[in-house]
């Protein structure tokens, strides 16, 4: 069905005053508004139409009211649709419907209609565009709230555009949101050059302290992959979901993770353990002042540390690469290994109990990236500073505004974070079909055109 809108705009014009800027100012002011009653006409016009295909019974086929008119029978206590398909208009509903769009806040009048087959009231309006009958806002409207939310700048949202929304009504959009039901497809191992995981402290409901935590996967081009985030979950469950998550062998990928207690054996069937090469040497200084070691003191034990773990591994295709070109690296290899080994004895024999276990935990795991590469050429991450910045990134967002909410709600929200930042065009499909974008609507200006002038 086509029909068409016509606008009438009026303006005044200060002849050899007025500025561009000005005319587009002003423009700009209009545009939300201006929508948001085209809006209501296409919607009332809408009503209208339905209402009257319901009704009309005689001049209306049946075909002319498929999809048209679903509601549940009167006084059924199941709650069962009624297959009456005929009704009497009963007016207006009393009260003007408030739904938030991205437009603003829309106060439309609402038809009701009287089932002749069962007598139930209802809006065939609202069933037909698959509004729900609490629903106060349209989805757009969801996406623009979230994503002002992630990109923090949700105030800037509000104020200006009549977008009605609290803190509270952001919280209920987060839990309200199927994001932790999509975006669970398997993800190929082969395709990761490093998984990585920490946890980070956030502030929780009366002050309580949380901890958030994510697994993310570094592709082989070096880009973030989100594997999952969690709140206050345990490392052996986090494992459990992110081992169904992936797919494929890799026998060269490594774990890099900074020494966070219960990730020592994390993926070790499918991963090998990499400790983080930049904090390695830094968790040593804590380890010894536990030993009752003063910085000054502790400081050699750190530079040899720093020193022997630092190889540099050549640049280049490691297939052209020489023998004798990989030797010095294997011969540093093994020589820091052993000096590792050394250094360990000797905090033993000083009595630096701490620091000699501290160590002697780290020394498997401080060299897995030089195996790798003497094994299959492969350069794989060993900091973990891409997670850092992923953690910097959804922990700035949280602490502006999921403070004070549940575990559940937080993990939905740091999901939809790392999906948008790091997996732009997935976020994109969610919403598009989170909307029901199918093509039946379309609209185009027709003409634009100014009406002659009364007088020059
Ligand atoms: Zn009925």
């Amino acid at each position: 069905m086509e029909r068409e809108i016509s606008i009438a705009l009026r303006f005044k014009l200060a002849i050899g005053d007025v500025t561009l800027n000005e005319i587009v100012y002003r423009l700009k002011e209009l545009r939300d508004h201006l929508m948001l009653q085209i809006l209501k006409e296409i919607l009332v016009g809408y009503d209208d139409l339905i209402c009257e295909r319901l009704s009309q019974t005689k001049i209306y086929p049946s075909k002319a009211r498929k999809g048209l008119g679903r509601h549940f029978t009167r006084g059924d206590p199941d709650a069962r649709l009624c297959r009456g398909r005929k009704v009497r208009k009963r007016g207006h509903r009393r009260n003007l419907r408030h739904l938030s769009t991205v437009f603003g806040v829309l106060k439309l009048p609402i038809r009701v209609v009287e089932c002749c087959k069962c007598g139930a009231f209802y809006s065939p309006l609202l069933s037909a565009l698959k509004v729900g009958r609490y629903a106060r806002k349209e989805s757009n409207f969801e996406q623009e709230v979230i994503e002002a939310v992630i990109d923090t700048n949700y105030r800037r949202l509000i104020t200006g555009r009549s977008i009605d929304i609290s803190l509270g009504g952001i919280h209920n959009l987060v839990v309200g949101s199927d994001v932790d039901q999509v975006y669970q497809e398997p993800v190929s191992l082969e395709d990761l050059s490093a998984i990585m995981a920490d946890g980070t402290g956030v502030k929780q409901y009366r002050g309580r302290k949380g901890e958030l935590r994510a697994v993310i996967g570094i592709t082989t081009a070096g880009k973030v992959e989100p594997l999952g985030s969690f709140t206050n979950t345990e490392w052996p469950e986090i494992e459990r979901i992110i081992k169904e998550r992936i797919k494929g062998t890799d026998p060269y990928i490594p774990f890099v993770y900074d020494g966070e207690p219960g990730l020592d054996d994390f993926l070790a069937d499918v991963a090998q353990s990499q400790r983080c090469t930049w904090h390695g040497p830094r968790g040593l200084y804590h380890a010894l002042w536990e030993d009752g070691l003063k910085k000054k003191d502790s400081q050699p034990a750190m530079d040899k540390m720093k020193h022997l773990i630092g190889i540099e591994l050549p640049e280049g295709d490691f297939e052209i690469l020489k023998e004798e070109d990989k030797e010095p690296v294997k011969t540093q290899y093994e020589t820091s290994k052993a000096q590792i080994q050394e250094l360990v004895e000797t905090f033993r024999e000083r009595g630096y109990t701490h620091g000699a276990s501290y160590l002697e935990n780290l020394s498997d795991r401080l060299f897995t990236h030089i195996e790798i590469w003497l094994k299959s050429g492969i350069i794989a991450p060993k900091t973990t500073s891409l997670l850092e910045r992923v953690f910097r990134e959804i922990g700035r967002r949280l602490k502006r505004i999921a403070w004070g909410w549940s575990d559940k709600t937080v993990t939905k929200l740091s999901k939809m974070i790392l999906i948008k930042q790091y997996s732009r065009s997935k976020w994109e499909e969610y919403w598009k079909h989170k909307l029901g974008i199918m093509g039946h609507f379309r609209i185009n200006i027709a003409s634009v055109q100014l009406a002659p002038c009364k007088h020059f």
